[in-house]
């Protein structure tokens, strides 16, 4: 017997060709059917292949033979003072990721997660300490949306999705790629591009490669060091895709008239949070079209770094506000509950 597939992994366009293949004799509306199929996984959200009603026996048991329907398991949630929620999410191998919710006052966004740990290695980064684990699917990259959309209330409906949980995306690319179709599919979870932002260390030829695809998410970078020296120390992948490179394939990506690049920027006392960091950080990005989030450190255990002064992020800003560059100042959300930028991490792999 073959070994099941999870629906889950399965653009429209897959389905619409897998159903193609296999029901050739008895359906000819293809496309109707995987559109049918993608409503109820989607949008009513069920769990098996009996609940969907109006799909005909025949498919009903093709599925059922061929596929299976995950759900994932929430283990933890931790509240913050500020509203957002971090979950810890079992999946089938016992594994656990991270997914957090951040509430806004009219748009909510939540950040999740594409790989168990992360092989990058940055050295201010707590899922980087956790080294790489492994690849998450692509149903466990869409599954960590429908179980938090799940338990929200309709006023608290998600908006924004950023792919800044644990993990490089870009070296899940084809798991990424195939999760953003689901999510953006207006018979799927029907995002709207504008609203998904993935968020990478500095993969330029993925970059490159992420710029000529049909989605056009908005794009992310954690920049966090504006002079070579200092950002090779923060982020081993400088050392083989320095800034200039990195600089180079950013003026190439192409962005639609209203949108930008967003940097990234942690704040470290003493090491990125000086007047001198900001103007080479002006310097370097001259020409592009982009924003600048601001991320002061949030600390991690046995760290060397240290979070910068309130005084001295606000300097920072105001240098950057000066030159009117966008610049919000993120105060991380959900530090108390180690939900934060960086403080993801699964102790080991069984939660322990
Ligand atoms: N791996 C991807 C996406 C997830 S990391 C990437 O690096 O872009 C999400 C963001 O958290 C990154 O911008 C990173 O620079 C930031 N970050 C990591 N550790 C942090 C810490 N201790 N304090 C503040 N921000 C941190
Ligand atoms: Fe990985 Fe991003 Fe953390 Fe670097 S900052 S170790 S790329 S998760």
């Amino acid at each position: 017997m073959p070994e099941l597939n999870n629906i889950k992994n399965f653009t429209r366009k897959e389905l619409i060709e897998w159903i193609n293949d296999k029901t050739k004799s008895f359906s000819k509306n293809h496309a109707f059917r995987a559109n049918q199929i993608f409503l109820w996984l989607y949008q009513k959200k069920v769990n098996s292949f009996s609940e969907m009603k109006n799909i005909g026996d025949g498919i009903r048991k093709l599925l059922e033979e061929n596929f299976w329907i995950s759900s994932i398991k929430k283990i933890e949630t931790k509240c913050s003072e500020d509203g957002s929620r971090k979950y810890r999410l079992l999946l089938e191998d016992g594994h656990s990721i991270e997914s957090v919710f951040m509430p806004h006052k009219n748009h909510n966004t939540l950040c999740i997660s594409t790989q168990v740990g992360c092989g990058m290695g940055c050295d201010f980064c707590m899922t980087g300490k956790m080294g790489l684990v492994r690849n998450l699917e692509t149903y466990e990259i869409i599954d960590q949306v429908l179980t938090i959309h799940n338990e929200l209330s309709e006023k608290q409906r998600l908006r924004n999705i950023v792919f800044m949980g644990m993990g490089e995306p870009f070296h899940n690319y084809k798991n990424l790629m195939q999760s953003l179709e689901i999510l953006t599919d207006e018979h799927g979870l029907n995002f709207s591009q504008r609203r998904i932002t993935v968020s990478t260390s500095g993969l330029i030829p993925k970059i490159r490669r992420f710029g000529n695809e049909k989605i056009k998410t908005n794009l992310a970078i954690s920049l966090n060091g504006a002079r070579d020296e200092v950002r090779s120390k923060l982020m081993p992948v400088n050392k083989v895709y320095n800034l200039e490179g990195l600089i180079k394939v950013c003026r190439k990506f192409p962005l639609s008239s209203r949108r930008r690049i967003t940097f990234e920027y942690i704040l470290i006392r003493d090491l990125t949070d000086s007047i001198d960091d900001a103007k080479c950080l002006i310097r370097l990005l001259q020409g592009l079209k982009f924003k600048i989030n601001l991320i002061p450190y949030n600390s991690i255990p046995g760290s060397k770094y240290r979070s910068p002064t309130k005084e001295q992020a606000r300097k920072f800003q105001k240098y950057l506000l000066d030159h009117r560059i966008v610049a919000p100042l993120r105060i991380s959300k959900g530090q108390d509950i180690q939900g934060a930028c960086g403080q993801l991490v699964v102790k080991n792999s069984f939660g322990n």
